[in-house]
């Protein structure tokens, strides 16, 4: 019986937070990989496959796409993601309830198979544009989670959550992450773009950590 639940994206953060879960757990964590119609969709599910079978993981893949095409933003539609954050201070790359629908499916999987903890890769850097990646969220989520059923209390375990890029490469390093089974940027073809804010991000992440990238 599998103990956790991962949700595996494709990108760094939740490459190394599967790495972690992999390190604390006794049973390999379920890796748990869901479409929503992002346009980097085949690229990240490439990617978090690669991900299960490196670490031996069962893989579960979910197609949301039809429920986000009906409410998604962001990284779903021709949102201009060339400015950072909106007149709100939201990310341009923001998807409304992304994570809320991905930890929920998640719990679900995780229900099902009896498991308790939700391994999830919400880091510092995104804590101003997205609601949805800070701390106070992902407590709040664990409580609800919780309430929604009599069967298992669920830990949302979140250890990249104080991290900023950097060092989250440095810690992926010392755990073996594979990481050239990651995509960041937000657009696909062979190679990343290199100019994206994403792509910024990760470059900026592991120069600063002394990591040489192998997706480049
Ligand atoms: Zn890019």
């Amino acid at each position: 019986m599998a103990e956790s639940v991962v949700l595996v994206s494709g990108g760094v953060d939740s490459a190394v937070t599967f790495a972690e879960a992999v390190r604390e757990d006794d049973e390999t964590p379920v890796a748990v990989h869901a479409r929503y119609g992002q346009h980097t969709a085949s690229k990240e599910r490439d990617c978090a496959e690669a991900l299960a079978a490196h670490y031996d993981a069962d893989y579960v893949e979910l197609d949301l796409s039809d429920a986000f095409g009906t409410f998604g933003e962001g990284l779903t539609d021709d949102t201009d993601l060339s400015t950072h954050y909106d007149d709100d201070g939201v990310a341009t790359s923001y998807v409304p309830m992304r994570n809320t629908v991905f930890l929920s499916v998640a719990a679900g999987v995780a229900e099902e198979r009896r498991a308790t903890k939700l391994w999830f890769g919400a880091n510092a850097d995104d804590r101003d544009g997205y609601a949805d990646c800070r701390d106070e969220y992902a407590d709040a989520m664990e409580r609800a989670l919780s309430l929604g059923t009599d069967r298992v209390d669920f830990e949302v375990r979140r250890p990249v959550v104080s991290m900023e890029k950097d060092k989250i490469v440095s810690r992926g390093d010392e755990l073996g992450v594979p990481f050239e089974h990651t995509w960041s940027c937000y657009q696909e073809g062979d190679s990343p773009c290199g100019v994206c804010a994403s792509c910024e991000e990760r470059a900026r992440g592991f120069e600063r950590a002394g990591v040489s990238d192998p997706v480049r």
